[in-house]
C-alpha cells in the first residue's frame, strides 16, 4: 500500500482537549496543521472526566492559564459551535473543620488578584443556603463564576472545530514512529500515512513520556485513575459543583438530575483502559451520603475512570523541549487538564509561532525533571525558538541525520 505523505507547519500528537484546541488555536493563526490520533478525538481523559471546570483550588501557578482559559469557557459557542452543557453555576469547596475553614481564607487571601471573587460561607448563612448539606459541613468557600460542562461533548467538540477551520485530523490513527532530525520530524502511523512537520506538539496525555524520553527528556510520569460514578436522575437541588477542602470526594448535579460523582482511585486494566475499583465506589457511596444525605436510597447506574498523567509535583509539563529543537511538550495535567485544556490550546499555538507565550509558565518547564536520578543527561540546548525550527527546515542541510528511535 502506498504510504499517504502530508507535509504540514505543526503535527500534533495526540487529540484530547490539549491536542484539539492547540489544533484549533493554530488554524486560527494561520498555520497547517495535522492531529494524529490514535482512538477517536476526545476519547481519552478529555472525554471521560467529572466535567468540573474550576479555577478554585489550583495551586497559585495555573491561575493565570486558569484565567485565561475561563475566558475561553464563556465563549465555547463562537469557538467550537456548541455550549457543551457549560455552566456557571459555581463551584463549593467544602471545609469540615475550621483548620480547613482556616485553610480556604489562606487561599482567599493568597488569590486575590485573579478574579475569583471567593466567598466563604459557614453557620447559619451556608444552612439557609444549602439545606441539603449534611452536617459534617462547617463551610466552604464559593467562587460563583467556575461551573461544570460535559466533557463528551466539549473535547472532541474541539476537534471538530479544529477540522472546520483547515486542520488536517487522522483518527484511529496511532504515531508509532517519530524520527527527529535537524530538518523536522518524521511521524509514522502504520504504513498508510507519514507526516513531515518542523513542529511537533506532545500531546499524547498520559502516553506522552515516551516521546519525551525518546528525545533525552525523561518524566517521571505515572498514570493515575480517578474513580467516577453517576446516579440515576434525581429531583434538582443543587446548582454548585461541590468539591472538599482536602480532597476526597467532589459531586455535581447535572440538568436532567443525575449526580456526578468523583473521588479516591480506579483500577488500571492495562497502559490505556481502567475501570472503578469496588472499594473506591464503596467508599464514594458512603463520602456522598455523609455530604449529600438525600443520596441516601439513591441508585448507582453507572461508574468508570479514565487514564490521567501524573507528575510529582502535580504540575503539567508545558513548554519547549530543552534538547530537540521544534519539539514542544503539552501534557501530565494530574487530573485537572479539562478548564485548563483551551488555554495551553492557546499557549502550544503561541510557542509553535513564537517560541513563547503571553502566559507565564515558567513553573511547568521539563527541565525542572533533568537533574533527577535515573533522568538522561541530555546537551542542555536552549530551546530553540520554534520559528527558528521552521527556517531551518526550510534550508537543505548536510547535517548528520539525528534519528532518536
Ligand atoms: C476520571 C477523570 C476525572 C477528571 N476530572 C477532571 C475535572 O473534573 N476537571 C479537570 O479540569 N480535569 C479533570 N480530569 C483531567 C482531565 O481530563 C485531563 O487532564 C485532560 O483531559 C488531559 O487532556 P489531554 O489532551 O492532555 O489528554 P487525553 O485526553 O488523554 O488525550 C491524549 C490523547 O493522546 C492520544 N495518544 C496517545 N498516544 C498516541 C499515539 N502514539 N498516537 C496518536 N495518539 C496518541 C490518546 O489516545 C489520547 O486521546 C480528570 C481526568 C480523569 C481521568
Amino acid at each position: 500500500m502506498t504510504a499517504r505523505r502530508c507535509v504540514t507547519d505543526v503535527a500534533i500528537v495526540g487529540g484530547g482537549i490539549v491536542g484539539s484546541s492547540a489544533a484549533l488555536a493554530l488554524r486560527r493563526m494561520g498555520l497547517k496543521v495535522v492531529l494524529l490520533e490514535r482512538d477517536l478525538c476526545g476519547s481519552r481523559s478529555s472525554g471521560v472526566n467529572y466535567g468540573g471546570v474550576r479555577r478554585q483550588g489550583r495551586p497559585l501557578s495555573q491561575l493565570p492559564l486558569a484565567q485565561r482559559a475561563h475566558e475561553l469557557w464563556g465563549r465555547l459557542p463562537e469557538l467550537i459551535g456548541t455550549d457543551g452543557e457549560y455552566e456557571r453555576s459555581g463551584h463549593f469547596k467544602i471545609a469540615r473543620s475550621a483548620a480547613d475553614m482556616a485553610s480556604l481564607e489562606r487561599y482567599r487571601a493568597l488569590s486575590q488578584g485573579f478574579d475569583l471573587d471567593l466567598e466563604l460561607i459557614s453557620g447559619e448563612r451556608l444552612r439557609a443556603r444549602c439545606p441539603w448539606l449534611g452536617a459534617k459541613a462547617v463551610g466552604g468557600s464559593l467562587c460563583p463564576a467556575d461551573g461544570q460542562a460535559n466533557p463528551r461533548l466539549v473535547s472532541p467538540a474541539f476537534a471538530r472545530a479544529a477540522e472546520r477551520a483547515g486542520a488536517l485530523v487522522f483518527e484511529r490513527t496511532p504515531v508509532d514512529e517519530v524520527i527527529g532530525d535537524r530538518a523536522g520530524f518524521t511521524l509514522r502511523c502504520g504504513p498508510t500515512l507519514e507526516v513531515r512537520a518542523p513542529l511537533l506538539l506532545n500531546c499524547a496525555g498520559a502516553w506522552a513520556g515516551q516521546l519525551a524520553a525518546q528525545f533525552g527528556e525523561p518524566v517521571p510520569m505515572h498514570s493515575g485513575h480517578p474513580a467516577m460514578a453517576v446516579t440515576e436522575p434525581m429531583p434538582h437541588f443543587m446548582d454548585w459543583s461541590l468539591g472538599v477542602e482536602g480532597g476526597g470526594i467532589y459531586c455535581r448535579q447535572v440538568a436532567r438530575g443525575n449526580l456526578v460523582l468523583g473521588g479516591g482511585a480506579g483500577v488500571a486494566l492495562d497502559a490505556d483502559r481502567a475501570r472503578s475499583d469496588r472499594q473506591a465506589i464503596t467508599t464514594l457511596a458512603r463520602q456522598a451520603v455523609e455530604l449529600i444525605p438525600a443520596l441516601r436510597d439513591a441508585q448507582l447506574i453507572r461508574t468508570w475512570s479514565g487514564t490521567e498523567g501524573y507528575l510529582p509535583d502535580r504540575e503539567p509539563v508545558l513548554g519547549c523541549s530543552r534538547t530537540m529543537p521544534g519539539l514542544i511538550h503539552g501534557f501530565g495535567f494530574a487530573g485537572a487538564g479539562f478548564q485548563i485544556g483551551p488555554a495551553v490550546g492557546e499557549v502550544l499555538a503561541e510557542l509553535a509561532r513564537d517560541g513563547r507565550s503571553s502566559t507565564p509558565i515558567g513553573a511547568f518547564g521539563i527541565e525542572r525533571f533533568a537533574a533527577q536520578p535515573g533522568a538522561a543527561q541530555a546537551p542542555a540546548a536552549s530551546a530553540a525558538p520554534a520559528a527558528a525550527a521552521m527556517a531551518a527546515a526550510s534550508r537543505p542541510t548536510s547535517l548528520p541525520v539525528l534519528s532518536h528511535r
